[in-house]
């Protein structure tokens, strides 16, 4: 039951997955982290699909003998749920417009990146890189090591907020590795500015930090938390930040930002 990604060609699909699929909303391909949905045409066919597939059943319940009326039941069940599974079919999403971007070269913009050693460092800004999309405006990135297995990351030529904070994610959870999650460290911090999709007018100009949410369920979302004590959080699959009420910092997150 299980379909195919778009891009990675992995059956990555499985039936929860399926079941999540929507033309309306993008997610992420488990194997690859590509964004996909599902196709137009079947999302439409969906709703008459699961109406034809009760209504065979109502007639099969309708003509069998009584005593296999449990089994009748049983199929139109059947009949109904089985459109859910067979016609979704994950294509790849169109790249959303990323926001308006100036860059600039005297950006403050730095990740503290806290576990992984330098070779695997290396890796997974190289595979982030890879993946990332291409319409992404350019960027570069610069390594300082701080101490052992603690490395400073900045930007010479500035990065799209919405591409430092997929950075963010990607270093916590990079498809290269697995690690425990409580063994990385990852926080940045910035001043923010227009090009932080939807972000409320009256915290632009104050620094931030941004970090992965203490016990993390959704692992799709950066939180961020401004100087005068603003939480955010942005979902990287719309790249939109939205208000929270409040903090999700971990204590080893708490730390970098109280002692940068
Ligand atoms: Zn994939």
């Amino acid at each position: 039951m299980w379909k195919s990604c778009p891009y990675c060609r992995d059956y990555s699909f499985d039936e929860q997955a399926l079941l999540n699929l929507t033309y309306f909303k993008d997610q992420p391909c488990k194997s690859c982290g590509k964004l996909v949905r599902n196709d137009g045409l079947r999302q439409l066919l969906l709703l008459p699909a699961i109406l034809a597939g009760l209504l065979s059943g109502a007639v099969i319940l309708f003509i069998i003998p009584p005593w296999l009326t449990p089994i009748g039941w049983l199929l139109l069940v059947i009949f109904g749920f089985v459109p859910l599974l067979l016609l979704p079919k994950p294509i790849k999403a169109d790249g959303r417009v990323l926001a308006l971007f100036d860059p600039d070269p005297k950006n403050d913009k730095a990740i503290m990146v806290e576990g992984w050693e330098s070779e695997q460092l290396d890796l997974i800004i190289a595979g982030f890189i890879a993946k990332e999309d291409s319409t992404a405006p350019h960027y570069t990135i610069e390594i300082d090591q701080q101490r052992e297995d603690c490395y400073l990351l900045t930007f010479p030529d500035d990065i799209h907020p919405a591409i430092f904070a997929a950075l963010i994610h990607y270093l916590q959870y990079p498809v290269e590795f697995r690690v425990p999650d409580s063994a990385i460290n990852i926080v940045g911090r910035t001043t923010l500015n227009g090009a932080f999709d939807a972000l409320p007018e009256e915290l632009i100009g104050e620094r931030a930090y941004l970090y992965l949410p203490e016990d993390d369920q959704d692992f799709d979302i950066v939180y961020l938390q401004t100087e005068s004590g603003a939480n955010l959080s942005c979902s990287l699959t719309d790249r939109v930040w939205r208000a929270e009420v409040t903090d999700r910092v971990s204590l080893a997150a708490k730390k970098v930002m109280t002692n940068p």
